[in-house]
């Protein structure tokens, strides 16, 4: 599902050149829940901006869904972004002038009449238990309720491949773990999902950790002591 091939991302800074990532051979499967640890500036959120084509590579290749990244035009990258994949960021990007169930109905682009539209948007807050605060604003959830209206807008989209920057870093640990639960779920459902944290205790709960280190990967497997259940970590 997602490939990349002998890809770097070079940053040219005043003189120097900064490498972000420096050859990178990765290959994620459909459903695999995939968590990329690494020390901040290790190159986590550089590696889902190629993901999600939000960045290209420098050198080398990235294909993601069978699409290669780098000869995209700015028609493929539109196309790409809306139907393959989602993204989660840690600060939640929500629209603070709509509710959550605008929030979802309009992050979702979802196709057909609006009030299957709204049904589906309300469906999906349900499912992340947030069925209480349909017409809630941003500014009146909690942070871990915010972030599940930014996971419920994911879910709405029937995307493949769902990326998460830092979902649990704003959050506490508690809240943290019911995040990954309801991420987890979906590569359960057949979904590729690839969550970025610095934070070891959580990537625990993964079927992989790719860590990375000064924009090289260090190490690549089932995490250190084998896989805890995510109930473990409550
Ligand atoms: P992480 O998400 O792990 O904290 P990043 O992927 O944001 O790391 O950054 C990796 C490295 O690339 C860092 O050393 C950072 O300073 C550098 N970098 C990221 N973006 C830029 C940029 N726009 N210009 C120059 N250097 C950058
Ligand atoms: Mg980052």
């Amino acid at each position: 599902m997602v490939l990349l091939e002998g890809l770097s991302r070079r940053y040219q800074v005043g003189e120097n050149e900064v490498y972000a990532l420096r050859d990178i051979d990765l290959e994620i499967d459909q459903g695999e829940f995939a968590v990329v640890l690494g020390p901040s500036g290790s190159g986590k959120t550089t590696l889902l901006n190629m993901v999600s084509a939000l960045d290209s590579p420098t050198s080398g290749r990235a294909t993601v869904a069978g699409q290669e990244i780098t000869g995209m035009d700015r028609g493929d990258l539109f196309r790409f972004r809306r139907e393959v994949v989602s993204f989660i960021f840690q600060t939640f990007n929500l629209f603070p002038t709509l509710t959550a169930l605008e929030n979802v109905q309009c992050g979702g682009e979802i196709a057909g009449p609006a009030r299957e539209a709204r049904r589906r948007a309300a469906d999906v807050l349900g499912r992340v238990g947030l069925g209480d605060r349909l017409h809630h604003y941003p500014s009146e959830l909690s942070g871990g309720e915010q972030q599940r209206v930014a996971i419920a807008r994911a879910l709405v989209t029937e995307n493949p491949i769902i990326v998460a920057d830092e979902p649990t870093g704003d959050l506490d640990f508690r809240t943290g773990v019911q995040i990954l639960e309801l991420l987890e779920a979906q590569a359960v459902a057949g979904r590729t999902v690839v969550v970025v944290t610095h934070n070891r205790e959580i990537s625990r709960v993964a079927d992989r950790v790719i860590e990375l280190s000064s924009g090289r990967i260090a190490s690549d497997g089932p995490p250190a002591g084998g896989r805890a259940p995510i109930s473990d970590l409550h």
